[in-house]
Order: structure tokens, then sequence, then C-alpha cells
């Protein structure tokens, strides 16, 4: 049988860091004592009226810029008419037909729309201890129903369980970035939902999706998506069919189970909402908006690949980090002419990270410091063994002198025009015979061994290009 290839498509909740309720003035909170930020409103007494937070409108227009999407000059609020004891009106007002932000794209994924919405309350389940007449319980706190959120929706552009783990994050570091939401997935404040389906390799049509629910974690989204995808191919392998419904994945046991099966669209009888007008947001508002976006990352990473040559894994790693972004920037401007911004990335992502690692009192250098170490190894003055040397000491002295470092340690990379890294050499393949002539007979493995030697010679000061240079020289190759 063909190939079944995996077709994935996001769902994701993202909760605004707005002051105050989409339609109230209480307080928006986490982690309170419940029902404490409550009022007529969002407790749906009757009679009272919504009134659309301006700042929460502001947000999402951040966000549909950030995602390239088009802003509707007018969208309009829908009720989603449901009984849940989360949903204390019995409907949530959410938009349908006219979203605020239309299409749109985040790196190779397409956005099909952003909307607002109010997120609903929390309920608990009470085991034992809460049995009502002998049955278990649910309670509810209503801290959270209200809150805004903006829900974003992609096409089913990704192709595996990485890449959307991946693109999870790049949306997530985005949105962090606009300083709309805490993106806190095990608070709760970004969900993700993903829907997976299957199709023969080359396919244009789409198979028939499951839906997982809010995975609180970027592993635990891939890990449910793999096992899915797993199921998924399973079924299709013994000849059954899957069926459209919506699963919740255990990481713990890495089980599957259903959750109920699908609703339709018209399952919720959405209408228009009669009490709010549509949203169009001012010439003003959107000039705003679009001037308080930072260079966002998937931008960034398309400048570091475009402008300063780097590959697309370091260019991701970095923009990825804004703070790290921020000083890589700052030491590449440092160097200068003296290496090339790929060889920074180099340094800042391995073995400055990995200096960092090794010691717990390790602190980044400031960016002149590391950018001379770049430059003298380079410049060939230290060899890069001597290099990883200074910058053990570096990151214990953060603005310590490197070539003061360098002169104290007796790191001055040996090599150059004295012939003293010559002489090594020769002594070093006077001493192994054998696999002077291993290289020789054309073993290019062998000449690790006389490298080897003179790099314990020289302790590490040797540039290793020019020992292998020296040693075919010498060998007359
Ligand atoms: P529903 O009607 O179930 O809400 P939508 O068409 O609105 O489905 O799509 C919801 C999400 O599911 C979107 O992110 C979309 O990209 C994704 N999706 C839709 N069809 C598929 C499919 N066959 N396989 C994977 N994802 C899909
Ligand atoms: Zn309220
Ligand atoms: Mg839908």
């Amino acid at each position: 049988m063909a190939e079944l290839e995996a077709v994935i498509g996001l769902e994701i909740h993202v909760q605004l860091s707005t002051r105050s309720k989409m339609f109230c003035g209480c307080a928006v909170s986490f982690g309170d004592e419940p029902n404490v930020h409550t009022c007529p409103i969002c407790l749906a007494h009757p009679g009272v009226l919504p009134v659309p937070n301006e700042e929460a409108i502001r947000s999402a227009l951040k966000i549909g810029l950030a995602l390239d999407c088009e802003i509707a000059p007018r969208s309009i609020f829908h009720r989603k008419n449901y009984f849940y004891p989360d949903n204390p009106k019995a409907y949530q007002i959410s938009q349908y037909d006219v979203p605020i932000c239309g299409p749109g794209r985040l790196g190779e994924v397409r956005i099909t729309r952003a909307h607002l919405e109010e997120d609903a309350a929390k309920t608990i389940h009470v085991g034992a201890s809460g049995r009502i007449h002998g049955s278990a319980a649910s309670l509810v706190d209503f801290n959270r129903a209200g809150t805004p959120l903006v829900e974003i929706v992609t096409e089913p552009d990704l192709r595996s369980a990485a890449d959307a783990a991946d693109w999870a994050r790049l949306l997530r570091e985005t949105v962090r970035q606009l300083g709309v939401s805490d993106v806190n997935m095990e608070e709760g404040s970004l969900r993700v939902d993903a829907n997976v389906s299957v199709r023969p390799a080359g396919s244009t049509e789409l198979g028939t999706k499951t839906e997982l629910k809010n995975m609180n974690s970027f592993r635990f989204l891939q890990r449910g998506i793999e096992a899915e995808l797993g199921r998924q191919r399973e079924v299709i392998g013994a000849g059954g069919r899957v069926e459209q419904e919506t699963l919740h994945f255990d990481p713990a046991s890495g089980d599957l189970t259903p959750l109920r099966s699908k609703e339709e669209a018209h399952d919720y009888r959405y209408f228009p909402e009669p009490d709010l007008v549509a949203i169009a947001p001012t010439a003003a508002m959107l000039a705003e908006a679009r001037e308080s976006l930072p260079e966002l990352p998937a931008a960034r990473m398309a400048r570091y690949e475009a402008e300063l040559g780097l590959d697309e894994a370091q260019a991701r790693l970095l923009a990825g980090d804004p703070e790290q972004a921020g000083y890589f920037e700052a030491v590449v401007a440092a160097v200068g002419e003296a290496a090339e911004p790929r060889v920074v990335a180099n340094w800042v992502t391995g073995d400055l990270t990995a200096a960092l690692r090794a010691s717990e009192d390790a602190e980044r250098p400031e960016a002149g410091p590391l950018a001379d170490l770049i430059g003298a190894v380079a410049s060939k003055q230290v060899s890069h063994a001597g290099g990883k040397q200074v910058l053990a000491i570096l990151v214990a002295d953060g603005d310590a002198d490197v070539a003061e470092i360098v002169e104290r340690e007796g790191l001055a990379q040996i090599g150059g025009d004295d012939g003293e890294l010559a002489g090594i050499v020769a002594a070093a393949i006077a001493a192994d015979p054998d696999a002077a002539q291993q290289i020789r007979s054309g073993n290019g493995k062998a000449i690790g061994a006389i490298v080897g030697a003179v790099m314990r010679e020289t302790k590490g000061r040797a540039d290793g290009g020019e020992v292998n240079r020296l040693i075919r020289e010498q060998l007359g190759m």
C-alpha cells in the first residue's frame, strides 16, 4: 500500500493578558482564590449588557498583523450556543463568519483566521470527598469566565508531528514578543489542539481527521500527534476507516481516549450577537498596532539567512530566543570584519552555550571580549582548542582581557613562520614510523595518530588544519 502522509492543522487559543475581561471590568487573573473576580456580566445575570474591551481588540490586531493576516474593516460577534456548567449564559460570545483577522501566514503555514472570543469558567472535577448524594461532582470557578481569547486557526499545512511542534514554538515566541499574552501552556494561557489525518502520499484530498485536545506542552503535542498518526495508519492498514472524533491524549500512558464525537457548526446555532456592534478598527488603531510590532522571529530568521549567511538551523535557533539573538548581533557588530557571522553563530550557540552549562557560576561574557576571542581564533593567533580554554576563563570573569589571558596561559598558537610547529610535526612523524608508513600508502585515517601526538605536545595550541598540512608536506604528499 502507498505510504500514508501526515496532514496536520492546529487551533491555538491565546489567553490575552489584558487588565480586565473581554466584556466586563473584572480583573484577568490566574491562581487566585476561586470566584473572586466575578460580576453580574461574567456570571450572566439577567438584563446585563457586555461592553467590549478595547485593549483586547488592540491585542488581537497585533496578533493578526504579526501573522500577516488581512484585518476585517468590520467584524462581528456571534453567539455560540451550548450548555455546560462552565458557560453561564449557555452561549459563548465568539466570532463566526466575519472574524477580526482573516487569511495570513506564519513561516510555511497558512493562517485561516484569528478571532476574538471569551473564555469559559474552569470546572474542577472532585473525587469522593466532593460527592453529592453519592455521585461525583464538579466545582466551578468563574474567575476565568469571560477572559479574552484569540483563537488562531491554521490551514492543514503541517506534515509531521515534529514540524507541528516546531511551528507551535515559533507561534508562541511570536505572540510572546508582542507582549499580549503569557503564552504559558502549563497554566493554560496557550492551548493547542491538533487536527490530524493521513492520506496516500501525493494525494491532494484530505482524509478524515480527528482532533487532539489541549496538550499542555510542546513535547506532549508532538508525542500525541505521533501516537495518533500511528493509530490512524494502523486502522487504515487493517482495512478500517478513521472515525471523525475528538480524542484526549494521556502522556503518561500514551493512550488516546475518545472525548466525544465531533459536533458540527450547526449544532451551535450560531447567530449574530444582538447586544454588540461590529468591531471597526480606526486607522489610528491599526497604525498604532503596526508600529508596535517588534522584529518577529520569522522575519529575523529570514534576515539571518539572507543577510548574514547563517544556515537554517542556526537562524532558527537564534531567532527563537530574542535575548540570545540580541547578544549574537552585538557580538557580530563587535567582531566586524574579523570573522563571518556564521562563525560567530557557531561560537554563541555552540561553545559558549556548552561553557555556560558546564558551571553554575558561568555568565555570558560582554560582547567585546567574546568578539576579541573569536577574532583571535579566526586569525589563527589562538587555536580553536586554546580558544575554548580562553572561553572557560571568560565565562567566569565576564570582562577579562582576552589578550592578557592568552599571554598569561601561554595559549598563543604555535604555527606561523618560525618553524616551531614544523619541528614538532617532524618529531611526531619520527616517533611513529608505522603511522607515517600507513599515511604514505593511502590510509587517510592514520593521520589522526600524528595529529593527536602534535596536539598533546602543544597542549592543543596548534591549528589542526596547519598540522594536517605540515604532515602531508613532510611526508611528500
Ligand atoms: P471543523 O469543522 O471540524 O472545525 P475546520 O475545517 O474548521 O474543521 O478545521 C479545523 C482545523 O482542522 C483547522 O486547523 C484545519 O486546518 C484542520 N483540518 C481540517 N481538515 C483537516 C484534515 N483532513 N486533516 C488535518 N487537519 C485538518
Ligand atoms: Zn465580570
Ligand atoms: Mg471549525
